[in-house]
């Protein structure tokens, strides 16, 4: 199955993708994830995107489209694939269009996690990243077994420099302004699909899974 994940940053993309590549055995591409890993290897492009990400403006479309053309390269990518955090404006999406069409691949569903704003900003600024995995937790609402440790890897946890607060109010509005318009472009596909993103961790995976096993019934 091939999944775009869309929705306000804090809406629960990351956290979901991760169980249904765990139980689907999708590649899940974030493109947040790839760049913080270029910015940890202190990688051209991670010094390029840097400054962008810091204020939580995007990164320019050039630089993201050469990154993602890459990770379409990965035989895995066969399998099929979440894409989080990716496309983010008009241009991605037209791009990621045009790369479906050359292969021949289409698209399951654009699944839209909708999460009110305030929620939004009490989720993102309590949340602690894991430096080895990039897992994410809540400090009240899903906290590590051990404070500041991941549970999985013993990485440690840390804040991320755009969940801070007023950053994360700039990513919102970036969201509202340059993403927020694609779910127009998808719905005009017939792909959308609207996902309630508050409750549970759990709550939340099986109003997905519901919408993913639709589709199998109708193949
Ligand atoms: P995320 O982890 O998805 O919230 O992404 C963190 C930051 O990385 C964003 O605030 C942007 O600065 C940058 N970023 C991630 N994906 C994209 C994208 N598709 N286009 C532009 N910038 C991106």
């Amino acid at each position: 199955m091939r999944l775009i994940f869309m929705g306000p940053p804090g809406a629960g993309k990351g956290t979901q993708a991760g169980r249904i590549t765990a139980e689907y055995n999708y590649l899940h591409l974030s493109t947040g994830d790839i760049l913080r890993a270029h910015r940890k290897k202190g990688t051209e492009l991670g010094q390029q995107a840097q400054s962008y990400m810091a204020a939580g403006e995007l990164v320019p479309d050039d630089l993201i489209l050469k990154m993602v053309a890459a990770e379409f390269e990965r035989p895995e990518i066969e399998n099929g694939f979440i894409l989080d955090g990716f496309p983010r404006t008009v241009a991605q999406a037209d791009a990621l269009d045009e790369v479906l069409k050359e292969t021949g691949k289409t698209l399951d569903f654009v699944l839209v996690m909708d999460v009110p704003d305030e929620e939004l900003v009490a989720r993102l600024t309590a949340r602690r990243t894991c430096r080895t995995c990039g897992r994410s937790y809540h400090l009240t609402f899903n906290p590590p077994k051990t404070p500041g440790v991941c549970d999985v890897d013993g990485g440690e946890l840390y804040q991320r420099d755009d969940d801070k607060e007023t950053t994360v109010r700039n990513r919102l509005a970036v969201y509202m302004r340059q993403t927020q318009p694609l779910i127009e472009h998808y719905t005009k596909q017939g792909l959308v699909r609207h996902i309630d993103g508050v409750g549970s961790v759990d709550e939340v995976f099986s109003r997905i899974r519901k919408v993913l096993e639709s589709h199998s019934h109708t193949d």
